[in-house]
């Protein structure tokens, strides 16, 4: 019987169930659908989706196949299932509300035609509901989480099935395109830039990158939080986002390290912050709306400033802050930011500017190449306070404490800020070149800006404002 693998956010091959059971059933069409809710996702995020399209167009004519690529409705996806006379469409899970959503609605297009949707468990380690309280709920606390996940274990990655039959249709109707289009105009100048200062996308550069990082990772515990340590994390995060690697593959490469006592602090430290990501999924599918609604209703009258200029000052790195403006212009060149700076630059929104942290997680949403709904929206709210296992609202982080702990030579502001200390860097120039015209940066004038508010002042007032809830 011929099918359909639909890839949305599984752009591999090795432990992908979506592919291995249309395979089991005979010829395999690899489809991609450009639909609603791809379309309504940031454009740093499309590009990198994007990326791992192309790369896998690759892959998969290498072994006789190629990407069809399906725009429109779910009827778009029927018409291509026709076509080829498929009776099953399979796909991976992208647990993201919309996306969740917009299954249902294909499934029900299919079925009404006597087809099937077949979806497989492979976004996050453990399926979702997995791990649950002794009540059947889902977790509210990290630890407990992390203690019921390593309890239920994660099952082994399985192989790229081999001798696969791949159909690739020929004389496409309007509406499919045998050749990837570009997922992000938007990007404008910007995808030139990130493009320069990302790491190749793919499968195999994946797996290169997790192996480079298992390989140098005695160090990861000490130096994750180095804002001047460019490797010290997997920097996979990306490509787990849109699954060019499965968290499976990266977890099974973890245990094998976490007996070498050289390696075993890291392996540990490693694997706790994967199942952070599976959390993230679990109350994201236990809550689909916390990515609008805090979670907390304490802060459901929090008096957030409504300042645009602050706001704006924020996103283009423009606070005078620099470890917080080194952050930012680190996600306008390369679409990641470390994860220290996103604390220290989220933090400094919600608490020294007192900005709703939903502005933050849109700006994230939009400019993050490794953008995931679950991780920004549970991160967001954990250093908004709002969130279920948040930090309190009172651990105000000092960017410049963050700096000298984790920064202490300057060398990440340097690195990110034009001018800063006389720093004339590559990626620091280049954020100028990634910036809109329209936002009127001129790298002449190098750093030279007033903070928006004195540390001391800022935290002052966000310790008042959270005296009124
Ligand atoms: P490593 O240290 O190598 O960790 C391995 C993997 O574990 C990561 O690739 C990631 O998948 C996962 N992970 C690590 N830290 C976290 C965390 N705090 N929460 C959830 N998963 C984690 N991460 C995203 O992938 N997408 C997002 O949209 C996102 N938004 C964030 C927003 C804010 C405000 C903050 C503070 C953090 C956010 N993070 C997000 C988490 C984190 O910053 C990145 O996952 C991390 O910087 C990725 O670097 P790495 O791959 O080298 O991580």
């Amino acid at each position: 019987m011929t099918s359909i693998c639909l890839f949305r956010r599984d752009m591999r091959l090795t432990d992908n169930p979506a592919l291995a059971a249309a395979a089991a059933n005979g010829p395999v069409c690899a489809a991609f659908w450009v639909d609603a809710v791809l379309r309504a996702q940031g454009a740093a995020s499309r590009w990198r989706v994007g990326e791992a399209l192309k790369a896998l167009d690759v892959d998969l004519r290498r072994q006789g196949g190629a990407m069809t690529v399906v725009e429109g409705d779910e009827a778009a996806v029927l018409a291509l299932a026709s076509a080829i006379d498929a009776r099953e469409v399979h796909v991976c899970d992208w647990p993201a509300p919309a996306r969740l959503e917009a299954d249902r609605l294909l499934a029900r297009t299919l079925e009404a035609s006597g087809l099937r949707l077949v979806v497989h468990h492979a976004h996050t380690l453990l399926p979702p509901g997995a791990v649950q309280t002794r009540q059947g709920k889902g977790f509210r606390v990290f630890t407990p989480f992390s203690r019921a996940a390593r309890t239920v274990g994660a099952a082994p990655p399985r192989p790229a099935p081999s001798g696969v039959c791949w159909i690739v249709p020929a004389g496409l109707p309007p509406g499919f395109a045998a050749t990837i289009p570009d997922l992000a105009p938007d990007m404008d100048r910007g995808a030139d830039v990130v493009n320069a200062h990302s790491p190749p996308a793919g499968e195999a550069a994946a797996t290169t990158r997790l192996a480079q990082f298992i390989s140098r990772s005695a160090d990861y515990v000490a130096g994750r939080d180095r804002l001047d340590k460019q490797m010290a994390g997997s920097g996979l995060s990306d490509a787990l986002a849109v699954g060019e690697i499965s968290p499976r593959t990266v977890w099974a490469a973890a245990q094998d390290i976490a007996c070498d006592p050289e390696h075993a602090p890291a392996a540990e430290k490693f694997m706790s912050e994967l199942l952070w990501r599976d959390f993230a999924w679990s109350l994201l599918i236990e809550a689909p709306w916390m990515e609008s609604k805090t979670w907390n209703p304490r802060f459901v009258g929090f008096p957030w400033r409504e300042v645009r200029e602050d706001l704006t000052a924020w996103q283009r790195g423009q606070t005078g802050e620099p470890l917080v403006d080194a952050g930012m212009r680190e996600l306008f060149v390369t679409g990641r930011m470390h994860n220290r700076a996103r604390m220290a630059a989220a933090s400094y929104l919600t608490k020294h500017l007192l900005i709703d942290w939903r502005a933050g997680l849109d700006w994230f949403a939009d400019t993050l190449m490794d953008w995931d709904p679950a991780s920004n929206a549970t991160n967001w709210q954990w250093v908004a306070g709002s969130g279920p296992d948040a930090s309190p609202f009172f651990r105000i982080f000092n960017p410049a404490t963050q700096a000298e702990k984790f920064d202490p030579d300057g060398v990440y502001r340097r690195r990110w800020l034009y001018g800063w200390q006389g720093s004339k860097s590559d990626g620091a120039r280049a954020f100028f070149d990634a910036a809109p015209r329209s936002w009127g940066l001129d790298p002449s004038r190098g750093y030279d800006l007033r903070p928006i508010i004195g540390l001391a002042e800022g935290r002052l007032r966000a310790l008042a404002a959270f005296e009124q809830v």
